[in-house]
Parts: C-alpha cells; structure tokens; sequence
C-alpha cells in the first residue's frame, strides 16, 4: 500500500502567477472589485482516489481540479503528475492557463489537474488504472462546457485516450458527445499536429523575435533545457530553422557540443535509452550546467521556477524562451530585464499548444477533419500575430514583453467580465 500526498505549502508558481496578475492589475488601473474576481480562483476541487493496481496493491492519490476563470469559455488546461504537485501548484498553473488562452485568442478560461503520483514508478496498465480512476473521481468536474483536460508535464497523448475512452464507456457510446479532453491519440479524434504544437509555436516565437531583433536564426546557438515533448520538439524545430543546438538537458543529465548536436540522432538515441547522458555526439556535462551555458538563446522547457535570484546572474543567453509554465522567479526575471535579455514570456511562447488544442476541440465539435498543413499553418499564423501585437505593445508602452502580454491578456478577461455584466 503507498500512500501519495501533495504537499500544501504555497507553491513558488502560484507566488509568480500571482505577483504577475497584481502587477497588470496596477499597471492597468483595476478596481479592487475586479482584480479579486481575476486573481481568486473558481473552483478549486481536491479529492482522492483508490485505484487497485494488478498486483493487489491499492494506491491512495491525491487528485486536483482547480477552474481558475471561465469568464471568456470552459476552463482549459492540461493534468500534471508529479510527486510533488499541489492544490497551490495547480491554481497557480491554472490562472497561467487564464491569461495564455485570452492572449492566444482562443475562447477558453483557465484551468488545471494535478495527480500526485510518480509516473515513471508506474508499468503502462498501472497507468492506465490510474486515469481512469482520476477520470471517473473527478468526472462531473470535466465536460466540454466546464474544463477540458490535456497532456502536461507527466500525461501523454495515450492518457488522454483512456480519459476519453472512460467517459464514452460509462456513457455506453462510441463517442462522446462533444470534446471532453485534448491531445487525444489522432485515431480516438485527436488533431494531427497537436503533440508537436507547444515546440512548433515556441520555435515560431524564437524565429518572430529574430526578425525583430535583427538576429540570423543560423548563428543562433541554442540550449534546451528540458528533453520531453516542449524540449525536444523545440531543439528539432530550432535545427530544422539552421541554428546550433549546444546543449541539451534532462533530469538524469546533460550533452554538449560545441559546433552543434545532431539533434534528430539525439532524439532516436532518448527514445532508446530513456535520456541524454550517455550521446555519443555530445560531451556528457552536468544537468544543471545546461541552463549556464554559453549560448544565445535558452529555451527552459521543463519544470517552474528554475531560474531564481540565485542563478539568474550566470544565465549567459541574450534571449530567453519560456517553453515551460513559470520557469522564472519574479525577482530572477527583474534580474535579467535589467541585463537587457529579451525575454519571451510563457503565456506567449507556449501557447501553441493550447491553441491547437481549440482547433481540435472545434474540429470534435463540428465533426470535421483539419489536415496536417491547415493546422501547421494556423499554428504559425497565430503565434505570429500574436508575437506582433505584444511587441508592438512592449515597444509602445516601453514595457517588457511579460508585461505587455500579461496586459493584453488580463485587459481582454476584464472585457469579458464587463461584458457578461456584473448582475448574477
Ligand atoms: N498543458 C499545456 C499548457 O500548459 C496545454 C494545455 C491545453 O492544451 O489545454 O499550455
């Protein structure tokens, strides 16, 4: 029997989500009444489930819903499971998922899971038991009018199968009745392009600030941080583009290679192996030295909060792109803006996957199919208009890019709250 707790303590992510969210609501002149109906969340949901695994084991896990704001549509967002994760890590993730949607343009709120358990201390049917549980535990909670679910960090395209397959199977249909979760598997309804879609659009925001900056994308030396789905999709974009990919981490270790990875060998070698350390191509260094190196741009696609006040002054990149949700701490980002680095913020440069996440749940809806070239090209479409209207915004309001985004995206929830009216 193993027990799984989720810490209470106030995760450092919330702390960041929060700090950014009060700090557009200064700079935008809100009144008290609507940046408590902005910062406090909806519904925050926290139960347990008992899922009996085959070997007679029963696991007791603590499970999270939080519906941060549906003020513009469903609250949307991915389930992430860790060990560690948190009702306060998963309202803060959420109220991310606030502002991405409404900067993105799609007509989503923000939401998010959590399960607090160890993925990789489970075989594929332990897994499996373990998301159909989370699903049926929290079921009235997930619809395609109240929060659709999707992969983050530790969920994959396949659990999302058995959360769509659950909901279908206890309804006794093939289908469900609209779209109940994203980042399905393509043959369950899934959009192609979708699992590739966070790493494209990131590529997409490296490649809009180059022009801007004035920067040739094949004398960019990357480094990435984080080797998953965000990472290595982002690494092969990058090389595809004609920049160096210099270094590469993931939680058991680092490469590095001076003149650039061959990062299509680096993947085939991952899917093998299981993790970077070890490539032959590359020169094992340790995992922490990877976000340090000498490069131009680093692009953090792993956990939050991994860049404090502690590390920021050795970041060495002159552009940061955050693939992850909150990789910095507010005073490591004072930090590096007053160093000049040019950063991209999170709710902008790992939008796209959430973006096609709606064209899936549109697709669902109108039971159409969308091909692999429509959904690449609304992709880089709305990644780049999107870039363009933030940094038109920065460099009018001689702001940073966070900031113009953040004011962007807080102003367009306050129009939905004005819009919807204040009377219940
Ligand atoms: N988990 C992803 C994110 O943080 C995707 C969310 C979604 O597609 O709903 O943006």
């Amino acid at each position: 029997m193993s027990t799984h707790n989720g810490s209470s303590s106030t995760s450092t992510i919330l702390q960041t989500a929060l700090w950014n969210a009060k700090q557009a609501a200064q700079r935008l002149g809100l009144n008290e009444n609507v940046v408590h109906q902005l910062t406090e969340p909806t519904e925050r949901i926290q139960t347990r489930v008992h899922p009996l695994l085959p070997d007679g084991r029963m696991l007791h896990v603590q499970v999270f819903v939080v519906r941060h704001n549906d003020v513009l549509g469903p609250a949307k967002g991915g389930i992430r499971m860790t060990p560690s994760v948190s009702l306060d890590e998963v309202t803060g993730l959420a109220m991310e998922m606030t502002w991405k949607t409404s900067l993105i343009g799609v007509p989503f709120g923000g939401g998010k899971a959590g399960i607090c358990c160890d993925p990789t201390q489970l075989n594929p049917i332990e897994k499996e038991i373990l998301m159909r549980s989370f699903t049926r535990g929290v079921r009235r909670h997930i619809g395609p009018e109240i929060y659709v679910p999707a992969p983050d960090m530790g969920t994959n395209e396949g659990d999302m199968g058995h959360i769509r397959d659950c909901i279908s199977y206890s309804a006794g249909m093939s289908i469900t009745m609209g779209c109940y979760v994203t980042g399905k598997p393509v043959v369950l309804g899934g959009i192609v392009g979708r699992r590739e879609a966070t790493g494209n659009g990131v590529a997409a925001t490296v490649a809009a600030a180059c022009e801007r900056l004035n920067r040739r994308i094949s004398d960019l030396r990357v480094a990435v941080q984080g080797f998953g789905n965000v990472g290595s999709v982002a690494a092969m974009a990058m090389a595809e583009r004609g920049a160096r990919v210099v270094a590469v981490s993931d939680v058991a270790g680092g490469t590095y290679c001076k003149d650039g990875l061959d990062v299509a060998r680096l993947v085939e070698y991952v899917r093998q192996t299981g993790g970077v350390a070890g490539f032959a191509g590359g020169q094992d260094v340790p995992r922490d030295n990877v976000l340090e190196t000498d490069c131009d741009v680093l692009i953090p696609a792993a956990a939050g909060s991994v860049v404090t006040e502690q590390n920021a002054g050795r970041i060495r990149a002159a552009i940061i792109a955050e693939g992850a949700n909150a990789p910095l701490t507010p005073p490591a980002d004072e930090i590096l803006n007053q160093r000049g680095v040019f950063i991209i913020p999170d709710i902008l440069c790992n939008a796209g996957g959430v973006f096609v996440s709606y064209l899936e749940y549109t697709q669902e809806t109108q039971r159409d199919q969308m091909t692999r070239d429509e959904v690449q090209r609304r992709l880089f479409d709305r990644m780049q208009t999107t870039f363009a209207d933030v940094y038109d915004r920065a460099q009018r309001q001689h702001e940073t890019m966070r900031h113009a985004a953040m004011d962007i995206a807080v102003s367009r929830v306050v129009d939905g709250i004005m819009a919807r009216g204040l009377l219940p």
